[in-house]
């Protein structure tokens, strides 16, 4: 593994973190998956269109230009809030068609879901599609070959690992910055963002920690990167979590819910806090250069 340098600055710029949203609506989401039947999702109602639409908002309002990981699934239902992405500045980029986690996979299957949603995206989108994120950080040690099948399906960049210990995802022992896995022609893969205590990785790069933490504490974790680390952050939310009215399935176990519904109320203003603390940009910007 070979860590990829920061890209210089002009001195004294803020280093720029990448705002990232993964484009999935509130049934879709993992951790749900044994409570609710994938037959069931074309009937249920869709509340991702409007909540992105607030998420594009809030992007402009910021002068914030992220990058949108959007399943394929919904890119074919919304093809026009795709475009609306686009048409905002931002990167469209692949979560996969189906939001089937890539461990659960093997390559023949693997590599028709990343060919085929980003076949999809760039037909609705009409710009390359250079990203794609693992649905729940699905790449890790038992499956590292996904990172090859990425390349070869025309993808430059993952960001699939998250370095932590935790009970659906994590390669604990993966860098903590950009890194590419098999030399410096395979693919980047650009981690969510972590803040090292002692001997532990601690998550600092959003989700369910981001809501549950107190924002000042998050906002302390990715200055630290900033200015120890000297690395740009890498931030994901999703757009179910500024939905405080979304529709509450049955039967989902006590830790799932918690980790789903906390904090949601309080997610649309932090979100707008942290455009405003720090700087950003799309992870092909950030990554990839600017050429
Ligand atoms: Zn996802």
């Amino acid at each position: 593994m070979i860590l990829a340098p920061a890209r210089s600055r002009a001195p004294g710029a803020p280093i720029p973190n990448a705002m990232t949203c993964d484009v999935e609506d509130y049934f879709q989401v993992s951790a749900f998956a044994p409570h609710i039947d994938r037959a069931s999702w074309p009937t249920r109602e869709c509340r991702v269109e409007a909540n992105i639409d607030r998420i594009l908002a809030l992007m402009a309002d910021g002068n914030v230009k992220a990058t949108f990981f959007t399943l394929g699934w919904i890119a074919e239902r919304y093809p026009a809030m795709v475009r609306r992405i686009v048409d905002g500045g931002h990167e469209l980029a692949s979560h996969g068609y189906g939001h089937l986690r890539a461990s659960d996979q093997d390559l023949a299957a693997f590599t028709e879901d990343i060919t085929s949603s980003k076949k999809m995206l760039e037909d609705i989108g009409g710009q390359q599609v250079r990203g794609y994120r693992a649905p729940s950080f699905s790449i890790g040690t038992g499956n590292l070959w996904a990172l090859d099948a990425l390349l070869a399906a025309g993808y430059r960049y993952s960001s699939s690992i998250y370095p932590i210990k935790h009970d659906h995802y994590g390669m604990p022992d993966a860098p903590r910055f950009a890194f590419y896995p098999n030399g410096t022609d395979g693919l980047l893969e650009v981690p969510i963002t972590t803040v090292r205590m002692g001997q532990r990785n601690l998550p600092a790069g959003g989700g369910g920690y981001f809501r549950l933490l107190p924002y000042a504490l998050s906002r302390w974790m990715m200055a630290k990167v900033n200015d120890d680390d000297q690395e740009s952050a890498i931030f994901y939310f999703h757009p179910w979590e500024i939905d405080p009215g979304q529709p509450r399935p049955e039967g989902v176990d006590l830790k799932s819910r918690f980790r789903h519904y906390v904090n949601l109320d309080r997610m649309e203003g932090r979100i707008k806090a942290l455009t405003r603390d720090f700087a950003w940009d799309r992870m092909d910007n950030i990554f990839l250069g600017r050429a």
